[in-house]
């Protein structure tokens, strides 16, 4: 797959950029804020709908501009696409995949895979559980479409219970809705452990062998799922996961009414990560830990190959300069074969 031509307007700092590519190696060069991470930002945008940065999609739109657009060009199951984004503030986007209107980020999804990489992604492993989480959400959402549509699901569920529960004093008979989203938690709670420890699977092999490799098969590397307590075996099929987290819901209902808080659940999932047997996050060098989070992000590659046989758009934003010579050629010997863009000062 690969993006041939790209056109901004008003998107970010860009009030007009047209710009065509090469079909493997990109490199874009540029003073500090000249918008190199923005160009980058509008791809990984192109491929999910979903932005590595932004919180609000009216972030992308311009300082002082109400709507902006994306459009590119791309080559992908050997035809061309015409993929169109416009966002307006207060609107709902519109995404037009061939002039067609699509509703979802996984139809582009379809089409255009990206895995980005940013130098915070080198504070992966030590970073908090959040980060993980996001890692594997930005990787399965692209994969998986009802992943994707689960974790929205989830989360929307998520937030209505959070407010019902903190409301509740107030409010009591706003207790009676509980259930609805308890329910509707478990269902698309289900979805996403399965698919996560699937991932995490995958994960655990290809991350293994990149990081014993770009350690001179020194060391280690330890990748394990960690989720809700009561899920006995996380790769079990969905219907089980389900029955384990309605189990688990029933037997802390009176805590959480008790607390006010949403208390379990896969929003609290985590990798745990060790190197050479011993807790990452807690013990590993800064060296160890950023090759572990390298090796995560080369994997993330990996299983994209292995699930889609495609290779997806790889993306380095600033993050060769922050890695040492080593690690550099490791990273630059494995990004042949797909579409690569590299942004550096
Ligand atoms: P660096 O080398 O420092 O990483 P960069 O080229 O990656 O720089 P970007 O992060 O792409 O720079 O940002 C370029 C500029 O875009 C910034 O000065 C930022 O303030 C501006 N910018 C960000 N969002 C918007 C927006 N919505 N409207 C207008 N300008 C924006
Ligand atoms: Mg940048």
């Amino acid at each position: 797959m690969r993006i041939d031509a790209l056109a901004l307007r008003n998107f970010r700092n860009y009030d007009a950029l047209n710009v065509t590519f090469a079909p493997d190696c990109n490199v874009i060069v540029g003073e500090n804020a000249q918008g190199k991470t923005n160009l980058l930002e509008a791809i990984v945008y192109l491929s999910s709908a979903r932005s590595p940065r932004a919180r609000a999609e009216k972030e992308l739109i311009s300082f002082g501009k109400s709507e902006c657009s994306i459009k590119a060009n791309a080559f992908a199951r050997n035809r061309d696409f015409l993929l169109e984004i416009a966002l307006a503030a207060g609107r709902r986007r519109k995404i037009l995949i061939n002039k067609v209107p699509v509703k979802k980020g996984s139809d582009l999804s379809d089409v255009l895979g990206a895995v980005y990489f940013c130098p915070e992604d080198l504070l992966l492993i030590r970073d908090g559980a959040a980060a993980r989480r996001k890692f594997m959400d930005d990787a399965l959402c692209q994969l998986r479409a009802r992943y994707a549509q689960a974790l929205s699901d989830y989360h929307r569920a998520y937030e209505h219970k959070t407010r019902i529960l903190r409301d509740s004093e107030e409010y009591p008979s706003l207790l009676d809705t509980l259930p609805e989203f308890d329910l509707r938690m478990a269902q698309s709670g289900a979805v996403i452990i399965y698919y996560r420890a699937r991932f995490c699977e995958r994960l655990k092999e290809y991350a293994g062998i990149a990081h014993r490799e770009c350690s001179g098969g020194r060391e280690e590397l330890g990748v394990e799922y960690q989720t809700v307590s009561t899920i006995s075996d996380p790769l079990a099929p969905i219907e089980t996961i389900y029955d384990q987290l309605r189990a688990h819901q029933a037997s802390h209902a009176a805590a959480e009414r008790a607390s006010r808080m949403c208390l379990s659940g896969p929003h609290k999932d985590d990798i745990a990560v060790t190197i050479g047997g011993v807790n990452a996050r807690q013990f590993s060098s800064q060296g160890q830990t950023r090759t572990a989070a390298l090796a995560f992000k080369l994997a993330e590659r990996e299983i994209y190959r292995e699930i889609t046989s495609r290779t997806p758009l790889l993306l380095l934003d600033d993050v060769l300069s922050e890695l040492d010579p080593r690690r550099q050629e490791y990273v630059l010997n494995r990004i042949l074969g797909g579409q690569v863009f590299i942004t550096c000062c």
